[in-house]
C-alpha cells in the first residue's frame, strides 16, 4: 500500500508529501480520529516511504526490500507498541527508550507506531514525555488516537496533530464495488450505514451482521405493538450477544436519526441512512415527538460508552427497549386501549452496578 491507494484523507496525504519534500517533517505526529478511517494505514505508509530504497515523489515503491519488509511486519526499525492487556504498559515505553538509543539498523528513519495511544497507563504516559522532550535523531513517533482530549496535553503540544475525516460515503461505496464485488444499489447503502469508516462497512460484508441488523430494525420499528414480556425477553437475548451490542446500539441510532430526519424535513428517502427501510420509517416516524427521539438517541449513546464499564447490561437494555416502547404508544395511544401517556418529565438513566 503506497500513499497515492490510500482512500481518502486526501489533504493529510498532501501535507506529509509537501513535509517530505521540504525535509521538514516534524519528529512526532499525533493522527486522530474515529476507527477505520486509514490512520494506522496511513502511519505504517509514512513508515515505509522515509525508509523506501527508491522513494520518489513523495511516495513508496511497494517493492524494494524495505517496503516488502515494511508490509510483511518484519522491518526492524519500524516498530508497533499496541496495548498489552488493556493498557499500553509503563514496560513498554521502557523497552522503546533502550531501543532509541541506537541508530536505525537498516533504515533511514527508525518509526515508532503507537496505536490507540489512549490506552497508555499515566506512569507510561509520562515515560513517552521524556522521549518527546528530547528526541533523537532519525527517529520518528506516530500515535493514533481516537480523540485529542483523551492524551495528555503535555504530550499533545509535543506532536503535530493530524485530524482524519470520516471517508465520503462515495469512497466507501466505490470501494465496495470495486474491491469486494457488491452490487452498486447494497454498496450505496452500506456506505451510508459505514458512517465514514471503512472498517464499519468491511464489517458489513458479513451476511450475519447485516440479518441482525434486519432483526434489530424490524424489532424496533414494530415496537409500538410489542407485548413487555416479548420486549424484556429481547432484552435478555440482546444481552447474551455481548460484542455485537455496539453495533447494534450503533444500528438503533441510525433508526432514531432517520425517524427524527423525517420528521423534521419531511424528508426525500435521500436523507435516510437505513435507504431500504424508508417505508418502515416514514410509518414509525409518526409515533414518536422530536425530543423523545433525540431524548432516545442520547441514551443510545450513553448505553454504548458505559458498555465500556461493568454497567448492567440487561437493566440497561430493558430500560432502553421499555422507554422506546412507552414514547413509541405516547403519541397515539396504547394499542390495547388505554388513553395516551400524561406529559414525563427527561427520562433520568438509572445508575446501575455490577452484573
Ligand atoms: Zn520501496
Amino acid at each position: 500500500m503506497s500513499f497515492a491507494e490510500i482512500i481518502g484523507q486526501k489533504r493529510i496525504i498532501n501535507l506529509l508529501r509537501r513535509a517530505l519534500a521540504q525535509e521538514h517533517l516534524p519528529h512526532s505526529f499525533i493522527f486522530t480520529g474515529m476507527e477505520g478511517i486509514g490512520k494506522q494505514l496511513t502511519a505504517l505508509t509514512l513508515a515505509k516511504v522515509v525508509n523506501c530504497e527508491n522513494g520518489a515523489a513523495g511516495d513508496c515503491c511497494d517493492r524494494c526490500v524495505s517496503c516488502r519488509k515494511a508490509a510483511s511486519g518484519n522491518h526492524p526499525d519500524i516498530n508497533i507498541i499496541e496495548r498489552d492487556g488493556p493498557f499500553i504498559k509503563i514496560e513498554q515505553i521502557r523497552a522503546l527508550k533502550q531501543r532509541l538509543r541506537f541508530k536505525p539498523l537498516e533504515g533511514r528513519y527508525r518509526v515508532t507506531i503507537i496505536n490507540n495511544a489512549q490506552n497508555m497507563k499515566i506512569e507510561a504516559a509520562n515515560a513517552l514525555l521524556k522521549v518527546l522532550e528530547e528526541p533523537p535523531a532519525e527517529n520518528l513517533i506516530i500515535l493514533t488516537a481516537y480523540e485529542i482530549t483523551s492524551l495528555l496535553p503535555t504530550i499533545v503540544s509535543r506532536c503535530l496533530n493530524l485530524p482524519f475525516q470520516p471517508l465520503a460515503t462515495e469512497e466507501i461505496s466505490t470501494h465496495l464495488c470495486q474491491a469486494h464485488g457488491v452490487e452498486p444499489e447494497k454498496a450505496a447503502i452500506m456506505a451510508e450505514l459505514a458512517g465514514g469508516s471503512l472498517s464499519r462497512a468491511a464489517a458489513l460484508l458479513d451476511e450475519k451482521q447485516l440479518d441482525r441488523r434486519r432483526w434489530l430494525l424490524e424489532t424496533v420499528a414494530g415496537i409500538h405493538e410489542s407485548h413487555i414480556t416479548d420486549l424484556l425477553a429481547a432484552a435478555k437475548a440482546w444481552k447474551g450477544e455481548g460484542p455485537d451490542l455496539k453495533q447494534d446500539l450503533e444500528w438503533l441510532k441510525t433508526w432514531l436519526r432517520d425517524l427524527l430526519v423525517q420528521q423534521l424535513e419531511a424528508a426525500d428517502s435521500i436523507s435516510l441512512l437505513n435507504l431500504d427501510f424508508a417505508e418502515k420509517v416514514v410509518g414509525a416516524s409518526s409515533r414518536f415527538k422530536p425530543d423523545h427521539l433525540l431524548e432516545m438517541f442520547e441514551l443510545a449513546c450513553t448505553v454504548q460508552g458505559a458498555m465500556r464499564y461493568n454497567i448492567n447490561k440487561r437493566l440497561s437494555l430493558e430500560a432502553l427497549l421499555l422507554l422506546l416502547h412507552t414514547r413509541a404508544t405516547d403519541r397515539v395511544g396504547d394499542p390495547r386501549g388505554h388513553p395516551p401517556a400524561q406529559a414525563r418529565g427527561p427520562f433520568t438513566w438509572p445508575v446501575t452496578v455490577g452484573r
